[in-house]
């Protein structure tokens, strides 16, 4: 008999299947993390198994993430202030994994335009296309913010292009508020060494992490707020994401996003 329980839990030991001799549960520690206090999942390793799982197929342990402490991969916030220049800062950032969206890169995406624009646009993260090109905006949405810059008759290497997280978010979802907090330093010290005269943020991310405000894009969008950067006050419009015209492409979108930016656009020629 116990040699063929024995047995029966070695071929299901094999099939990747838990024993139903329970496994000795595995000691917690006292100043282990909880899902309450850190951001990202803990390893199931840290419970042992109990009744209702002990039959189901072993599953992938799911890693924590920490930020690496290799200054390459996690560049300290002296180093970046002490980039002068947006090569050197590009030199200082393009291996960051500071934040989990650097594991899964393809490309870093910086930013690119006039290091001397006037006008200054910031997205939420890149796409397919950007995390490929390793550019900005170089999708269907990059055509049409082409298009919504030529038609305040500006070119698109006038202006400067970033966004606020130089690494894709998987699936492109909103960058989280610590992906995108980690990132943000990054784009203050762009916005710094651009010193354009307007900003004009593409979307609620922009809103939500320059200016602190969480409501919706589509009833903030239009009106002026100030952006703080380094003791300089700018400027700061929020308009619709390109994606988001490209879902809702009827005329008076595309005309409040027009409007957006011809306000911004006066603004840099008032000044
Ligand atoms: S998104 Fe920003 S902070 Fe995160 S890894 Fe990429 S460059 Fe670093």
């Amino acid at each position: 008999m116990l040699t063929s329980l024995r047995a029966w839990k070695e071929t299901l030991d094999e099939l990747g299947v838990m024993g139903i001799v329970p496994e000795p549960p595995t000691k917690i520690s006292p100043t282990a993390p909880t899902s309450l206090n850190v951001p990202f999942p803990i390893p199931q390793t840290a419970n042992a198994p109990d009744s209702r799982t002990r039959l189901m197929p072993r599953t992938k342990e799911t890693h924590v993430w920490e930020a690496p402490s290799d200054p390459v991969k996690n560049p300290p916030l002296q180093a970046v202030e002490n980039c002068d220049t947006l090569d050197a800062l590009h030199s200082c950032i393009c291996q960051c994994e500071a934040c989990p969206l650097g594991a899964d890169r393809i490309k870093f995406v910086f930013g690119e335009g006039s290091p001397t624009a006037r006008m200054m646009f910031v997205g939420e993260g890149p796409g397919r296309d950007e995390d490929i090109q390793g550019r900005p905006f170089v999708g269907r949405a990059g055509a049409l913010l082409d298009k919504m810059i030529a038609s305040i008759e500006m070119r698109r290497d006038e202006v400067y292009i970033a966004n606020v997280v130089k690494c894709r978010p998987p699936d492109n979802r909103t960058p989280t508020p610590v992906e995108s907090q980690t990132c943000l330093r990054y784009l203050k010290r762009q916005i710094e060494l651009i010193q354009p005269t307007v900003l004009v943020g593409l979307g609620a991310t922009p809103l939500r992490e320059l200016i602190g405000i969480a409501a919706g894009i589509t009833k903030i969008r239009g009106s002026w707020h100030i952006v703080s950067v380094a003791g300089r006050e700018i400027p700061f419009m929020p308009t619709l994401h390109p994606a988001y015209v490209l879902r809702q492409y009827t005329k008076e979108v595309r005309k409040a996003v027009w409007e957006d930016l011809l306000a911004a656009k006066k603004k840099i020629e008032s000044e």
